[in-house]
């Protein structure tokens, strides 16, 4: 499929790769090409579809670090495609189907809970960050700053409770509660953002059951670690849990986190039956487990570039005979 790419619009691509062999013109050539690709993107023989959208005024000062930039566009498809907001409502609207059958059914757990737990009251598990709230806007923060995540900066965004809902989640919330079913935020914020993230949740109009601690945060409980594990048994020991929901492996199955490639591999395969009938994935490009698998076992990077030289070592890819 032809893929549109800045710097090669028609007429385009000869100008900007002259600029960028100039010594030193790195962040002029990127705003150039910012406002060559924002004028209009075709594939060969094709009109554009719609008309061409005005240059975007871009600050050169804000060009990100090679490192950084690897995460443009992933934050971009997370907060402006069409394609990640109907995932989302997608997974959504399969998460009340299997629901309902799970309401139906006395013997069906997300967890193998087994007939056992058929008599306790019916809870849903759902993760919070890029499960429920999109925290898409830090991203484009640390981007904008050229910046690593920092604990300072993350403890910033937190607290000003600004995440939106990501589409179908508050709605689906609002199903579970109309039926009866309590909803388990389970969340790998730390104890310290409870307040915060019960705020934000309750601005965006998630219900949330007042006479039961329903928000599960990291370090609540000492033995409330990253992995999730003892906290989805803490919740099975006193209900019949229908579905999880997630966009990390670590919201499913333990031992995710700090796992290669191929240790994930094998995890989520031998669960894989789950997936998509009592345990829904939410797409997220930005960030997660996934990223620690590519270097898990080896020795931290020297800096910025070795980190991406390993990034791009990791890379499958045809090579031409
Ligand atoms: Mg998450």
């Amino acid at each position: 499929m032809p893929r549109c790419v800045a710097g090669s619009p028609p007429g385009g691509s000869a100008v900007s790769e002259r600029f960028l062999r100039r010594p030193g013109a790195r962040f002029a050539g990127l705003a150039l090409l910012v406002t060559v690709a924002g004028a209009g993107c075709r594939t060969a023989g094709h009109a554009p579809a719609v008309a061409p959208a005005a240059p975007v005024p871009v600050a050169t000062a804000g060009i990100p670090s090679p490192l950084h930039l690897a995460k443009l566009d992933s934050v971009l498809w997370f907060q402006t495609s069409e394609e990640a907001r109907q995932l989302q409502r997608q997974a959504f609207l399969a998460a009340r189907r299997a629901l309902d059958q799970a309401l139906a059914d006395p013997a069906w757990s997300a967890l193998g809970q087994g007939t056992s737990a058929a008599p306790l009251p019916v809870a849903v598990i759902a993760d919070v960050d890029e499960t429920l709230l999109d925290n898409s806007a830090f991203e484009g923060w640390m981007l904008r700053r050229d910046s690593d995540f920092s604990a300072e900066a993350w403890t910033a965004w937190v607290e000003a409770a600004e995440a939106r809902p990501l589409a179908g989640a508050v709605e689906f919330a609002r199903y579970l509660a109309e039926r009866g079913v309590t909803l388990f935020y389970v969340t790998n914020r730390d104890a310290e953002h409870e307040a915060a993230t019960r705020d934000n949740l309750a601005r965006v109009g998630f219900p949330m059951r007042q006479d039961v601690d329903v928000l599960l945060l990291r370090h609540e409980r000492p033995e409330w670690q990253s992995d999730k594990e003892s906290r989805r048994a803490h919740v099975a020991a006193s209900y019949r849990v229908a579905l999880l929901l997630g966009d990390d492996l670590n919201d499913f199955l333990s031992g995710a986190r700090g796992a290669s490639v191929d240790e994930r591999r094998r995890l989520a395969e031998a669960a894989a039956d789950r997936f998509g009938t009592s345990w829904f994935l939410l797409p997220n490009p930005t960030y997660g487990s996934w990223e620690g698998a590519l270097t898990a076992g080896e020795q931290k990077p020297g800096g910025p570039d070795e980190a991406l030289a390993r990034r791009l070592a990791r890379l499958r890819a045809f090579e031409a005979p």
